[in-house]
C-alpha cells in the first residue's frame, strides 16, 4: 500500500501543470532562425514524413519520422522488445526522439520504454493522468525523473506540433476516468499535407465516440490490436480509411484480431495490414502521395 502511495506520488510530481499544460495547448511558434539555419541531414527523403509501424508481437511501437530530422515515438512494446527499438530507431540516424508518447500504462505499450528513455535524448513526454502499480511502470517513471524530464498530460485538444503542412495533435482521452485502461489511450491525428493518420493506441469504442465527428484519416492504426472492444462500425465509416494497421502478434491468447473487425475495415474498402502477418509496415507520404512498405 505505502509502495503504491509512494508511485502515484512520484507520478504526479513528475507532471508539468498549469503553464505546461497551457503550453502545450498552443501552437508552437517556429524558431526564427529556423528557415536560415543550412538543412540537416534527414531521415526520410527531404520533406517526407514516415510512420513505421514496428513488428513488436503482441503490443505497439509507433516511430514517425517526421520533416527536418525530428522523430516521435509512440509506445515501446514489451520489455523485451526494447533493444530492438532502439537499434531500429538509432539505424535511422536518430540521437533525440522529439515527442514520446506512452498511449497508457499497460506492459505492451510502455515495457520497452525505460530502455528508450535511457538510450537517446527525449524532448517532450506525453501520458495520460492515469496510473498503475506495476514494476513495469514504477521502471519508466524512475527513467524519466532521473533524466530530468516532466510529463505533459495527454488528453483531447493537445497540440503536439503545428506548423506550415503539418500538425500533430490528441483527439483522446476525453473523459477524466474510464471503466477499462484503454480508453485512457492517448490518441495521436497527425495532418501532413493532404494526408492524415490516426493513432489509436488501445482506444475502444467508449473513446471512439467521443472522437470529434470528423475522423477521416487516410491510414488508421486500428485500435487494440483489432479487439473488438474497438472499431465499432460507425467509426469506421467515419475515417473513410485507405489503410488499416493491426499491430498484433502471432497466436496471441487474446485471438487478437477479431476476425468480424477485419471484415468489418474491409467491407469499408480499406485495405488491412497486420504486423504478425507483414512484419513491421511502413507508410511514407510527401503530403501528397503515400506509399506503404512491408517488411514481409
Ligand atoms: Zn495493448
Amino acid at each position: 500500500m505505502k509502495k503504491t502511495l509512494c508511485l502515484i506520488c512520484l507520478f504526479l510530481l513528475l507532471f508539468t501543470w498549469g503553464c505546461q499544460w497551457l503550453e502545450a495547448s498552443l501552437p508552437q511558434n517556429q524558431d526564427e532562425n529556423e528557415s536560415e539555419t543550412e538543412p540537416r541531414d534527414n531521415q526520410t527523403e527531404s520533406g517526407e514524413l514516415s510512420v513505421h509501424v514496428l513488428d513488436v508481437g503482441q503490443g505497439d511501437s509507433i516511430l514517425i519520422a517526421l520533416p527536418g530530422n525530428r522523430c516521435m515515438l509512440i509506445d515501446a512494446g514489451n520489455v523485451s522488445n526494447g533493444k530492438d527499438i532502439v537499434s531500429y530507431i538509432a539505424s535511422l540516424g536518430y540521437t533525440k526522439i522529439e515527442y514520446l508518447v506512452a498511449t497508457h500504462p499497460h506492459a505492451d505499450h510502455i515495457g520497452g520504454m525505460q530502455t528508450v528513455v535511457d538510450s537517446f535524448d527525449i524532448g517532450q513526454v506525453y501520458m495520460p493522468r492515469v496510473s498503475t502499480n506495476t514494476q513495469i511502470f514504477e521502471n519508466l517513471l524512475l527513467a524519466i525523473k532521473q533524466k530530468g524530464l516532466t510529463i505533459t498530460a495527454a488528453g483531447a485538444g493537445v497540440n503536439i506540433l503545428e506548423e506550415e503542412g503539418l500538425s500533430l495533435h490528441m483527439v483522446a482521452p476525453k473523459s477524466a476516468k474510464y471503466s477499462s485502461m484503454n480508453n485512457y489511450s492517448a490518441v495521436v491525428y497527425i495532418r501532413y499535407g493532404s494526408k492524415a493518420f490516426l493513432l489509436m493506441g488501445d482506444a475502444e469504442t467508449v473513446s471512439e465516440h467521443e472522437m470529434p465527428g470528423d475522423m477521416r484519416a487516410d491510414v488508421v492504426k486500428v485500435g487494440h490490436h483489432g479487439s473488438n472492444s474497438a472499431s465499432s462500425t460507425e467509426f469506421i465509416t467515419r475515417t473513410q480509411a485507405s489503410f488499416a494497421v493491426i499491430s498484433v502478434g502471432k497466436g496471441n491468447s487474446y485471438d487478437h484480431p477479431a476476425a468480424s473487425v477485419i471484415a468489418t475495415w474491409q467491407d469499408g474498402g480499406t485495405t488491412v495490414y497486420r504486423t504478425d502477418v507483414n512484419g513491421t509496415v511502413v507508410f511514407t507520404c510527401d503530403g501528397k502521395n503515400l506509399s506503404v512498405k512491408t517488411q514481409k
